[in-house]
């Protein structure tokens, strides 16, 4: 690390369970984002502070008009450009010193296969259960980590599936895949606009800890936020031995832990 670096990170080096060796970690990391929208603004605007060395930033979408109230990655004369090229230039702006990617594409499996295959870790920031279960699928795959977050009206949650782990659940374990799932989305239903904000910033505060191997991450609970009445609700869940994406990971079935 040259000096501007050690300057730009001090806060991070300072802090006992960080040191330079957490910031070199984050430096050797890649990082896939799907989704530069509400959830995908914040979490990548604080990986790309933080120094994460390279990040991938996945979006099909154009920047429209009512995205800016909560998408903070894109401005008012940005509207019209691909979502995943504002964020570029918005994250190359914030850091100058990593490398991003701006990847203008809904992720098809094989594309997504390769991308997740390439990546140490990925935060799924997209906003529909589609994209969601197949981010999940290409993650048990290659045994990433995935961070995933989700936001509506004024309900949010957040949880970390750590695939490298036997006894971590995947995202099917908890959301059983079904043609009927009701799906609110942002553009139909309304947000809150610093709801995002709050749900995209704990997921890069997980994604850190994960890469920088640092406290507990959120393996097996999730964080429930009802921003109307500002509560916060943990619910725990474990492995499905019978879950049809994961039950048969790497040939081996579910380890059920003892409880
Ligand atoms: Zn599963």
């Amino acid at each position: 690390m040259n000096d501007e670096e050690l300057l730009r990170y001090a806060r991070h080096i300072l802090l006992d369970e960080f040191g330079i060796e957490g910031q070199d970690r984050l430096q050797a990391a890649r990082v896939l984002i799907v989704g530069a929208g509400g959830l995908g603004s914040p979490a990548a605007a604080y990986l790309a502070a933080s120094g994460v060395g390279h990040l991938v930033l996945a979006d099909d979408d154009e920047v429209e008009l009512s995205n800016l109230q909560r998408q903070i990655l894109h401005t008012t004369d940005r509207v019209g450009w691909p979502k995943a090229e504002s964020g570029k230039h918005m994250l190359a702006a914030l850091n100058p010193q990593i490398h991003i990617q701006a990847l203008v594409q809904r992720l098809d499996d094989e594309a997504l296969d390769e991308q997740v295959g390439l990546a140490d870790l990925v935060l799924d920031c997209c906003d529909n259960f589609a994209t969601r279960h197949a981010v999940n699928r290409a993650c048990v795959k290659h045994r990433k980590p995935l961070v995933s977050g989700a936001a509506i009206r004024f309900s949010g949650q957040i949880s970390v599936f750590d695939l490298r782990r036997d006894d971590a659940p995947c995202y099917h374990c908890l959301f059983p895949e079904a043609d009927d799932a009701e799906e609110l989305r942002c553009a139909t239903t309304g947000v809150l606009a610093p709801l995002v904000g709050i749900v995209g910033s704990t997921q890069a505060a997980e994604a850190i800890k994960i890469l920088t191997g640092m406290g507990e991450t959120l393996v097996g609970r999730m964080l429930c936020l009802n921003a109307l009445d500002m509560q916060w609700q943990t619910l725990r869940f474990k492995r499905d031995p019978a879950c049809l994406v994961c039950a048969d990971r790497d040939g081996q079935p579910a380890a059920v832990p003892p409880n």
